[in-house]
């Protein structure tokens, strides 16, 4: 079967009417034919069949053992967290989405678990950077906001030899090229209000398990902080899932056209996108995401100047200033200033995020409007 096929294959029809889409279950409580007798659901915070349809599509497409499905993606980031005790460390790759970063730094360092960062595109690094409290190492690939690309494969085995579990946040990939658990991730995670949901309307977030021992985990953490996904946004999201494939194939389009525009712009300094055949590690990104690089793209100025950045993303038409990605409309955002705010400016710099940094999330309108909006703001 192929893909597309597979995809909406993967989206079960309603057994008890037939309905061609998944039903919202809008209830809190399921009524029971005998105390603790019933038909799989008891209460809406432990299972929902919305939320069960949407978690079996996922776990289906990243052929994963199973998957959960949170409030937000950082819900499902905290979920995994939870697998650690004191003394456990996090390694995580040091271009990280500046939510987890927080998240990692501020409230989990209080409660005994630290969290080291590392260039993990560099395995003799990531490797040196192992301890025997390594209990998590921790991807994104691509990077938040700089796109660098980490070897999964190899980072996997060496996750294994250490005795790690490997965790991949998918979220720029999405769930459909790139698959970490092929690659031999034990864990991966989206935020669905990216590319899932892909619509801009909900926010959402999943964790996919590898086997029975780490679903057991998730889903006990799922029902015990209850920070579950609700039935509506769990149908918004299967919704987006069946044009998926049409949308990230044409956002990676999208996206390629407008990084080779602007790597032959002359007030553009560099421009991160794996896409492109002068990103360091395109070689390993057209293996692992099967040549779909997605929508997001990132770029600095000459000028290394933050105010020329901000006017950049005040000034543009078609893509809107505004946090997030994955979605329909362009947005355009200011990464030091709004996404990674939150990671401390002197972090910030040594990682190279600068205040001329300008981020774009490409959406479905025609790449001729797009450049031709590019064009006029960077005169
Ligand atoms: N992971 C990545 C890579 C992200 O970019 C984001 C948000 O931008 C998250 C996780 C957090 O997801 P959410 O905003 O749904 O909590």
């Amino acid at each position: 079967m192929k893909k597309n096929t597979a995809i909406l294959n993967s989206i079960p029809i309603d057994p008890l009417t037939g309905a061609i889409s998944v039903p919202v279950y809008q209830t809190a409580t399921f009524v029971q034919q005998a105390p603790g007798v019933h038909k799989g659901f008891d209460y809406g915070r432990s299972n929902n069949p919305t939320r069960l349809a949407l978690e079996n599509i996922l776990s289906t497409l990243e052929n994963g053992h199973s998957a959960y499905a949170f409030a937000t993606g950082l819900a499902a980031i905290d979920a995994v967290v939870k697998l650690c005790s004191a003394g456990d460390q996090i390694l995580a790759v040091d271009d990280i989405y500046g939510g987890a970063y927080r998240l990692f730094t501020q409230i989990y360092n209080k409660l005994g678990i630290q969290t080291k960062f590392c260039d993990t595109q560099n395995l003799a690094l990531l490797e040196d950077a192992i301890t025997p409290q390594t209990k998590l190492i921790w991807l994104e690939s691509p990077t938040n906001p700089l796109l660098k690309i980490s070897d999964i494969k190899a980072i996997a085995k060496l996750a294994k030899a250490k005795n790690c579990l490997l965790v991949v946040d998918n979220t720029f990939a999405g769930p459909l090229f790139q698959k970490p658990i092929d690659l031999g991730a034990d864990l991966v995670v989206h935020s669905a209000t990216k590319y899932i949901g892909g619509h801009s309307d909900l926010v959402g977030g999943i964790v996919v398990c590898k086997n029975e021992v780490l679903a057991k985990e998730i889903k006990f953490i799922q029902n015990s902080s209850g920070g579950i996904l609700g039935p509506w946004d769990s149908f918004l999201c299967i919704r987006g899932i069946e044009t998926l494939a049409v949308r990230y194939q044409r956002q990676s389009q999208n996206a390629l056209a407008l990084a080779q525009f602007l790597e032959n712009h002359p007030r553009v300094a560099n421009v991160y996108y794996p896409g492109l055949q002068s990103h360091v590690n395109h070689g390993i990104a057209a293996q692992q995401q099967q040549q779909h690089y997605g929508g997001v793209l990132s770029f600095d100025l000459k000028d290394d100047c933050s105010e020329l950045a901000a006017r950049i993303c005040t000034e543009t038409k078609y893509f809107h200033l505004a946090e997030s990605l994955g979605g329909v409309k362009s947005l355009i955002c200011q990464p030091a200033k709004m996404t990674h705010a939150s990671v401390p400016e002197q972090v910030r710099e040594k990682r190279g995020i600068k205040g001329s940094l300008v981020r774009l999330s490409v959406g479905l309108e025609d790449i001729e409007d797009l450049i031709e909006d590019l064009q006029i703001v960077l005169r």
